[in-house]
């Protein structure tokens, strides 16, 4: 039988059985006895299994022998207890067969050493090979299923928002234009540049910053619903928390307010920390090894402490008592810097904070004024070691109050009646966040670099593969 790498070293195939592993070779050993150890990965879990080739197999000298890392192969034979240290099981092959070796192995990029995180970059195509993307790539799937999984267990239905949008819901003007243009022979001004003009079928277009304001829609018929899909921002910056493509997840609740919004928030990143914990053991313990000491136990701290919450106003008044000494000082009206962020939950109280209630200034149009009419009903969940890893609100559902917020951060009330029309029939409070799925995994494997977070990382300079 075709078992997986994963079923064979688990216990769940009875000894002795004839199994078939097939996978990509990680080592190879020859023994002055005429045995050859060869680990084989198929990437269905962190450890590979170790078939045992004796040179009796007919293509020993000619194929076993020339067995590099990265070459592919099938292996039939019988399973039995491993001797070795560690290793639960082994496979004792009575055939290898050798599909695909590597043409060059000494320029094989991916030699069995450590390479560093920057050199994988390069070889995007070839990185899930490593021990460290093929955990990041389970970890990353695990989480995916535990989000779904978390929305459909508490009611949430989900839902696709767009890709192609025409409004930019952030307001921060970091959109990519989408066109139909035919580039072979694009229209062109009188200056003899290219004429973007309108240029979606004839109107303007971009790629969604952010799913809310659609799923907004869904949310006032269907109560609870979530968007989970690919986010685009023209970040023209290098840092390691952006990332011009990346995932986000947008759930939306009716009749909630943002105390509901902050408790949601709470259960959704306790769940999906969780689930990690529980079905990525041997990824995370490589984790806590080899990229950051401290990952399993900051996650399993995460899910057992309460979050506090803290009102922006005196959160300025927190930091400007601090005795650190910031970069940027922090002033009321200010947005929070990331050292800040750090501050209040890493040092001023060593735990998850929600930072709630931010000045209307610098916040977006859709969020709720409240009563002092200065400060929006806004929160930011902030995480040790990370700062800001989720940013919500309550939605503004005065038609009138809206209208005057859009007005006030330049946009045409006219470009978004169908948003409007959401305040004219049947309005109700609501309430929603959003999480760039990316910063969840550099959190949850310890990176430095949310490059590492995303198959193809997507930033400037950077769309070969
Ligand atoms: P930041 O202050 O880090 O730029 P933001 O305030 O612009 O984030 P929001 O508009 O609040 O971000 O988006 C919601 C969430 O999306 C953020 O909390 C973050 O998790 C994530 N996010 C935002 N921009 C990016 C990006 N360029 N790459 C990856 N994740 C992002
Ligand atoms: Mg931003
Ligand atoms: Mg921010
Ligand atoms: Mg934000």
């Amino acid at each position: 039988q075709v078992v997986s790498v994963k079923k064979a070293l688990d216990g769940s195939i009875a000894p002795d059985s004839k199994v078939e592993v097939r996978g990509w070779v990680r080592t190879r050993r020859d023994s002055k006895a005429g045995i050859s150890f060869v680990n084989v990965t198929d990437g269905s879990t962190f450890d590979p299994i170790q078939v045992v080739a004796p040179n009796t197999l007919p293509n020993y000298e000619k194929e076993v022998l020339h067995l590099t890392a990265g070459s592919s192969v099938v292996c039939r034979g019988t399973l039995v207890k491993s001797q070795g240290k560690g290793q639960s099981f082994e496979v004792q092959a009575e055939e290898v067969k050798v599909l695909g070796f590597v043409d060059d192995p000494d320029t094989y990029p991916i030699q069995p050493k450590q390479h560093t995180l920057e050199f994988l970059r390069e070889v995007a195509h070839l990185r899930p090979r490593t021990n460290t993307f093929g955990a990041i790539t389970r970890v990353r799937h695990v989480a995916a299923q535990a989000v779904h999984r978390f929305f459909h267990e508490e009611g949430f239905f989900w839902v696709n928002t767009p890709i192609i949008t025409a409004s930019d819901a952030e307001g921060a003007g970091q959109m990519f234009r989408v066109s139909t243009l035919d580039a072979m022979n694009p229209p062109r001004t009188d200056a003899g540049k290219i004429d973007w003009g309108k240029d979606f079928f004839g109107k303007e277009a971009y790629l969604t910053v952010s799913g809310q304001l659609n799923v907004e829609a869904y949310c006032l018929a269907l109560s609870k619903v979530y968007t989970f899909g690919p986010t685009f921002r023209a970040e023209n910056s290098n840092t390691t928390r952006h990332l011009a493509e990346f995932w986000m997840i947008e759930p939306e609740i009716a009749f909630a307010d943002l105390n509901e919004d902050a408790n949601l928030a709470e259960r959704f990143l306790k769940y999906v920390f969780k689930a990690v914990l529980a079905e990525c053991g041997p990824d995370m313990k490589f984790f806590e090894e080899r990229q950051q000491k401290g990952v399993i136990e900051r996650m399993e701290k995460f899910i057992n402490s309460s979050f506090e919450r803290i009102d922006y106003t005196d959160a300025i008044e927190i930091l400007k008592k601090a005795k650190k000494k910031f970069d940027y000082a922090p002033e009321w009206g200010n947005d929070l810097q990331t050292e800040h962020e750090r501050y209040l939950t890493e040092e001023h109280v060593g735990r998850p904070v929600v930072v709630m209630n931010y000045p209307e200034k610098i916040k977006a149009f859709y969020m709720r004024l409240n009563e002092d009419g200065r400060t929006v009903a806004a929160m930011d969940v902030l995480a040790p070691g990370i700062g800001e890893i989720i940013g919500g609100s309550q939605r503004e559902e005065r038609l009138d109050m809206l209208d005057k917020r859009m007005v006030q951060f330049g946009l045409k009330p006219e470009h978004y009646q169908w948003y409007r029309d959401l305040r004219r029939y049947g309005t109700v409070p609501h309430a929603g966040f959003g999480l760039g799925f990316e910063r969840l995994i550099v959190y949850m494997c310890g990176l430095q670099n949310i490059r590492d977070a995303i198959p193809y990382p997507r930033v400037p300079g950077s769309a070969q593969f």
